[in-house]
């Protein structure tokens, strides 16, 4: 039966070099906030799916897609590939790469400049993709306006929106997400994504937080 779900999009599992966030416990704490499900998009990684595969999950959605980095100063999330796509082929090969796999993609933090971004390089790309407009870590987001630009942008091109936390730690799950009316199953949240019904809920993550977060990651020799 379809249902208002409540969907983070962007979540980082241990699977990534700069998360220590074990899958069941994103499990509990997302269930602990109201969520019905999220996405793990680990760094150049799809390690996860086969995990979650595994995984007998009740009244809970887990997506998986891989956040590849291209090597030319942008990243590209691919849902619905089977396969990992090696990071920095550059943005023509992995292109080539996700729609030889049929995946769908969606562009992270799209107008960010304080990271990698496809920013104007989107009109390069055919229409079959979403773009995420609310990312909880665009930091000073009031300022650089990076989420409120990708909103204005999906609204004129009718692109289809995404939105997530980009966790990498369990208090930041459900910072952001995505309101869908979808079926309790992947699949289905996929496919009301690429039909536009998502809305981006939340907010950003306070710019303190973030900061101390990096010296985690520099503290842990991580390079994200
Ligand atoms: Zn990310
Ligand atoms: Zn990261």
């Amino acid at each position: 039966m379809k249902k208002k779900l409540k969907i983070d999009m962007h979540t980082h599992s241990k699977f990534s070099p700069d998360s220590e966030m074990e899958i069941e416990k994103m499990v509990e704490v997302a269930k602990k906030k109201g969520l019905d499900g999220f996405a793990i998009t680990d760094h150049n990684s799809l390690k996860a799916k086969k995990y979650v595969d595994k995984m007998k999950l009740k009244d809970f959605v887990i997506l998986v897609g891989e956040e590849i980095d291209t090597g030319e100063r942008n990243e590209i999330i691919a849902f619905e590939i089977q396969k990992e796509i090696p990071k920095k082929l550059g943005i023509c090969e992995t292109y080539k790469e996700i729609k030889k796999q049929k995946g769908y993609m969606i562009f992270p933090h799209t107008f960010d400049i304080a990271r990698k971004h496809i920013g104007k390089r989107i009109n390069w790309f055919e229409s079959n993709f979403a773009i995420e407009v609310l990312n909880s870590r665009c930091i000073f987001d009031s300022l650089l306006k990076s989420n409120k630009r990708a909103v204005k942008y999906a609204r004129k091109n009718r692109i289809p929106m995404s939105a997530g936390s980009d966790a990498h730690t369990y208090d930041e799950i459900g910072t952001a997400y995505l309101e869908i009316e979808a079926e309790p199953n992947a699949k289905a949240v996929m496919n009301a994504i690429k039909e536009g019904k998502g809305e981006p809920k939340g907010k950003t993550t306070s710019t303190f937080f973030l900061v101390k977060d990096w010296f985690r990651c520099a503290i842990a020799h991580h390079s994200h």
